[in-house]
């Protein structure tokens, strides 16, 4: 787990809770090099820290699911300001999910844990049918975590792909948003109910001419299209 975070206090609890976890961390004070870092190790999940000197942590994302070895890893943000969620988990930044500071070492945990088990999950479906799944003119390759629409590869994160991925499963019927929270993001997310919209807008933008395909079923949740065309 590469920890980015430039306060020593912080930077050492997070680090000091993971260990106690059972898990490996690796740290970094800025966003250079937590770059570096992450290029080199290929972390499984990255925590970044929005406000860092030099270049900060919505850069760092950004810069991370540029590039092809990293892409990837799913980023949790740690932010003190609530009015940056909308950012974070919003558009084109890529970050799989976020905790507003301060937070509890113990939530920390559960969360790093949920997201590591959501991403070795995606693989747990796939596994199910681990063959190539066809759906109008996307296909899925669950193992590979690839899709192509119309042969054009999209760029998913680990969170994008299983959302889309869970949706596609259950096709031809509405999943409300609390399902999808379960499923996809594997635990209660009591107040983050956003956090399904703006990943279902993300995927959407995504998906091109093919975001129809999503619908939303007002009041209850969202439906992927049973056939597609
Ligand atoms: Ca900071």
């Amino acid at each position: 787990i590469l920890v980015v975070e430039d306060e020593p206090d912080i930077r050492e609890v997070i680090s000091y809770n993971l260990t106690q976890a059972g898990l490996e961390p690796v740290s970094s004070a800025d966003g250079e090099t937590a770059l570096q870092k992450a290029e080199e190790l290929v972390p499984d999940l990255i925590i970044l820290d929005l406000m860092l000197p030099g270049i900060d942590g919505l850069e760092v994302c950004r810069i991370l699911k540029q590039k092809e070895s990293v892409r990837h890893i799913p980023v949790l943000m740690l932010t003190a300001k609530a009015d940056e969620v909308d950012r974070i988990v919003g558009l084109e930044l890529g970050a799989d999910d976020y905790l507003t500071k301060p937070f509890s070492p113990r939530e920390l945990v559960l969360r790093v844990k949920s997201i590591l088990k959501r991403s070795t999950a995606a693989t747990d479906i796939a596994g199910q049918a681990s063959s190539l799944i066809n759906v109008g003119e996307m296909s899925i390759d669950p193992d590979g975590h690839h899709v192509w629409v119309g042969g054009r590869p999209l760029q998913l994160t680990v969170t994008e792909f299983r959302l889309l991925l869970t949706l596609v499963q259950r096709r031809g019927r509405v999943q409300s948003r609390d399902e999808l929270l379960n499923v996809v993001w594997g635990y209660e997310h009591n107040g983050y109910d956003r956090t399904v919209d703006t990943h279902v807008r993300r995927l959407r933008d995504k998906l091109g001419p093919a975001h129809e395909w999503v619908e939303t079923v007002r009041g209850v949740g969202y439906r992927f299209r049973r056939d597609p065309e």
